[in-house]
């Protein structure tokens, strides 16, 4: 490299709407990365659950250098063969029989959204405009996806916002049901809340809005963003709760890291989007195609799903032992290998603190708001990874007591 680079330069180059770690990650493998300096992390937060194979993952690599070696975009006055085969890889895996393909989660939940509103107005007419969304929600950044998202600090210095956004209590069925009417045109929800605390849905809570929405002719979307391609242990959460969406938005984990979304829908809903109505210009292109198909492969099976289950249990217990000695977390919860530890009320506030000790020590731990550290490994992630990981997390903790916790 002519140049050195340092941290210093993303605060001399770059928007500032980002605070990255004081390290700069260079190289990884499997769920072990090293940084400019050489030290090395246990990787518990999987590119915000992104890398569900790890780092560098030799399958995956083969995929991608095998397809780059090809065609890696044509735009899409043309298909291609990476992307039919992955639609239909999706379609038999799933209760989709269509698919859109994008290159991220907002654009997924954009497109979901701009679907269920043209659904509503060529079935149902223009007053069919309203979206019941929930406080806490997070959908992505886009103008419309961030005012689905029910955090306004995120939202409320981009006004005016897209009208006819209104948000219910999570888990409140009786919130959501004084929403829902037969204006609504869509009741957007994330099976297990991510970004918002790591909350699980209770399965009433998701079958009420099945309901609400069958009541009121409304599309009901699951936002898999996060919960998406094996995390919680089944393929999609929705499987793990026996409650069938309309519309289904996935993203992150789909690509292993290399970028990609997609919504998955049925022919009722797909057919009010004819020729020209929505588009992208390199969603659904080779590259993304040949390594999600290959990421698809290798995680819906039996063993990389019950693997998931396995780990979630040694995370369960070894995290419950920490916290038994420490009395750090008033709560651990998740599904599959989406885990939060809940700060107990005198550290509300600190997790970042924790996850700054955490990454001290040597793994790379996620918040989720101020009061939640967030674990989203991969998906193959090592016994003894997690082992080790684990032990540098239970240091950091120790410490962020010992040190008080400014
Ligand atoms: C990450 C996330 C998004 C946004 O995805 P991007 O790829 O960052 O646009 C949307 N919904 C959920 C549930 C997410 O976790």
């Amino acid at each position: 490299m002519s140049q050195s680079i340092t941290r210093q330069n993303f605060d001399e180059w770059m928007i500032p709407v980002y605070a990255p770690a004081p390290f700069i990650p260079v190289r990884a493998e499997g769920s072990t990365l090293w940084d400019q300096e050489g030290k090395e992390y246990i990787d518990f937060a999987g590119g915000i659950a992104v890398n569900a194979l790890g780092h560098a993952n030799p399958e995956l690599r083969k995929a991608l250098e095998a397809q780059a070696a090809k065609l890696w975009h044509t735009g899409n006055g043309y298909t291609n063969e990476p992307v039919l085969k992955l639609a239909k890889q999706l379609i038999d895996a799933t209760f989709a029989d269509r698919v859109f393909f994008c290159n991220s989660g907002a654009e997924a939940n954009e497109a979901a959204l701009k679907l269920a509103r043209k659904y509503a107005h060529d079935n149902f007419g223009p007053q069919k405009s309203g979206i019941v969304a929930f406080k806490n929600a997070f959908h992505g950044r886009t103008l419309f996806t961030v005012s689905a998202g029910g955090q306004p600090a995120y939202s409320q210095d981009f006004a005016p916002l897209p009208p006819q956004i209104s948000h219910a209590v999570y888990n409140d069925l009786a919130s959501a049901r004084a929403l829902i009417n037969d204006d609504t045109c869509a009741v957007i929800v994330e099976p297990m809340q991510g970004e918002g605390g790591v909350v699980p849905a209770d399965p009433a809570f998701l079958q009420g809005l099945r309901e609400l929405c069958d009541a009121h002719n409304a599309v009901l979307i699951f936002d898999e963003v996060q919960t998406g391609v094996g995390r919680t242990g089944s393929l999609y959460a929705y499987m793990h709760y026996g409650v069938t969406p309309d519309v289904l938005s996935t993203a992150k984990a789909l690509g292993g890291g290399f970028p990609i979304g997609a919504i998955l829908t049925t022919e009722r809903f797909s057919k009010v989007m004819g020729v020209g109505t929505h588009g992208t210009t390199y969603g659904g292109n080779p590259l993304a195609g040949a390594v999600a198909g290959r990421v698809l492969e290798l995680i819906n099976t039996p063993e990389t799903l019950q693997g998931v289950k396995a780990r979630h249990h040694a995370f369960i217990e070894q995290l419950t032992a920490l916290n038994d000695r420490l009395k750090l977390f008033k709560e651990i919860r998740g599904l599959g290998l989406l885990l939060g530890c809940v700060l107990n009320d005198e550290y509300a506030g600190k997790a970042k603190a924790i996850s700054t000790l955490a990454a001290q020590e040597g793994v790379m731990v996620l918040i989720a708001g101020g009061n939640v550290v967030r674990f989203a490994p991969a998906l193959n992630i090592s016994e003894a990874e997690i082992a080790a990981g684990l032990e540098r997390f239970a240091r950091a903790c120790s410490r962020f007591l010992a040190e008080g916790s400014s």
